[in-house]
C-alpha cells in the first residue's frame, strides 16, 4: 500500500491517517510481542521528519553530535519482527510524532479550538534521541520536547518508544500553551498540577485503544471471556494498564516490572499538607492522579459487575466499559531546528530534573 493511502474521513471534518505505534514500553509484551497498535493521527501534508504544521521531529542527539536522518515518510511497520521494529529511527520518529499528535488532538477536541503552543511559532520539535540519560522533558526556551536514551547490558532503552513518556511530555507543552505561567517559580502545587495532568493524559490515552485494553485484560478463552479475577480491583490498581512507564522505572530501579510511578496504589493520605517530602512536584502530582484513577476504578468497577456471569465476563464488554469509564474521568513552520539540550537543565521554563 502506498505510505499515504491509508487515510480516512472519520466524522464531518477530521480526518485521519492510520500509524502503527507502541502502545506500552517496549518492555510490556502479550504473547512474547511487544504491544503495538495502528492508530488514528490527524491527516497533514507531511514531509520528512516527520514534519506536519504543529510537529517537527529533528533526530539530533547532543550526546554524540550526530543528526540522524529524518524519516522519510509514514510506514505502516506491519510486517516488521520486534527486534528490527525497536532499533529503528524512523520507527522512533514515526512512535514520538503520532503520539504528540494524538494527545494535542484529544486536547483540541475537548476543548473545541486550536491550542496554540507557549511560543510564537505553530511547530512544537520532537527530539527522539537527545541525550543519553534515562530522561525525557519539555524545554519551552527551545520550542522542544527532548528524549533521551540509556543503554543498557540488555539492550538501551529508549524513552521514545515509552507511549506514556511522550504523552506526558507533550501535556506538558499543551498545557504550557494553555497556562503559561504555571512553569514558573511558585507553589509546588503549579508543578505539582503539570505533573498530575500529564501523568493522567497518558494513563487514560490508552484507554482509547480497545483492543490493547483486551490484550492487557489478559488472553481469553473460545467465547471471548475472560475470568472476572482479572478485572478484580487489586488486579486492575496493580497491573500494566495503570502503572506508567515501566520500562523507564525499571532502568532507574532495577526492579523487574516495576512502574515508575503507580499512584492508583497510594492510599489515600493527608501527609502531603505537612511531609516535605511532597514539596517535590512528582510525588505531590501523584495526589490527585490517585484521587483520578481511584475515581476511574471505581466506575469501572461498577459498570462491570453486572456483567459477570458464571465467574466470568466478556472480554470487548470488559474493554469498552473501561473506555467509558476513561472517557468520564477526562478532562472534558518554522524551518530550522531546536538548540541543544541544555547540560543544565534548571530553566525555569523547563520541566526537568526528576523523572519525567
Ligand atoms: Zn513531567
Amino acid at each position: 500500500m502506498a505510505p499515504d493511502a491509508r487515510t480516512r474521513v472519520a466524522g464531518p471534518a477530521v480526518r485521519t491517517r492510520r500509524m502503527r505505534i507502541l502502545a506500552q514500553d517496549p518492555s510490556v509484551t502479550v504473547g512474547g510481542r511487544v504491544l503495538t497498535a495502528e492508530v488514528p493521527v490527524p491527516a497533514d501534508r507531511l514531509e520528512p521528519g516527520p514534519t506536519g504544521h504543529r510537529f517537527q521531529v529533528v533526530d539530533y542527539d547532543a550526546a554524540t553530535g550526530t543528526l540522524h536522518p529524518p524519516a522519510d515518510r509514514v510506514h505502516s511497520f506491519s510486517r516488521v519482527d520486534d527486534r528490527m521494529l525497536l532499533a529503528d529511527f524512523a520507527f522512533h520518529s514515526q512512535q514520538v510524532y503520532a503520539v504528540a499528535a494524538r494527545t494535542l488532538a484529544a486536547f483540541e477536541f475537548s476543548v473545541g479550538r486550536r491550542i496554540p503552543w507557549h511560543f510564537a511559532s505553530s511547530q512544537l520539535f520532537l527530539v527522539p534521541h537527545a541525550f543519553a540519560e534515562a530522561n525525557a522533558y519539555y524545554a519551552a526556551e527551545d520550542r522542544a520536547l527532548y528524549f533521551g536514551y540509556l543503554p543498557e547490558s540488555d539492550g538501551t532503552v529508549y524513552t521514545c518508544l515509552s507511549h506514556d513518556v511522550v504523552a506526558h511530555e507533550t501535556t506538558h507543552a499543551i498545557l504550557d500553551g494553555l497556562r503559561p505561567r504555571y512553569i514558573e517559580p511558585g507553589l509546588p502545587d503549579q508543578g505539582a498540577f503539570h505533573e498530575a495532568l500529564a501523568d493522567t493524559v497518558a494513563l487514560l490515552s490508552v484507554f482509547s485503544m480497545d483492543d490493547v485494553v483486551c490484550r492487557l485484560l489478559g488472553p481469553a478463552d473460545g467465547q471471548g471471556r475472560i475470568e472476572a479475577a482479572a478485572v478484580a480491583p487489586k488486579a486492575l490498581r496493580d497491573g500494566v494498564l495503570l502503572g506508567l512507564a515501566e520500562q523507564l522505572g525499571r532502568a532507574i530501579s532495577g526492579e523487574r516490572g516495576g512502574a515508575l510511578r503507580r499512584s492508583a496504589a497510594l492510599d489515600p493520605t493527608t501527609a502531603w499538607r505537612t511531609d516535605p517530602a511532597f514539596e517535590e512536584v512528582h510525588r505531590r502530582g501523584e495526589v490527585v492522579v490517585a484521587a483520578v484513577m481511584s475515581a476511574l476504578l471505581a466506575i469501572w468497577e461498577r459498570r462491570l459487575r453486572p456483567l459477570v456471569h458464571g465467574g466470568g465476563l466478556d472480554r470487548n464488554r470488559a474493554a469498552e466499559e473501561g473506555a467509558k469509564a476513561a472517557g468520564s474521568s477526562r478532562p472534558s513552520r518554522r524551518t530550522g531546528s531546536p538548540g541543544r539540550p541544555r547540560a543544565s537543565r534548571t530553566s525555569p521554563r523547563s520541566l526537568a530534573g526528576s523523572p519525567i
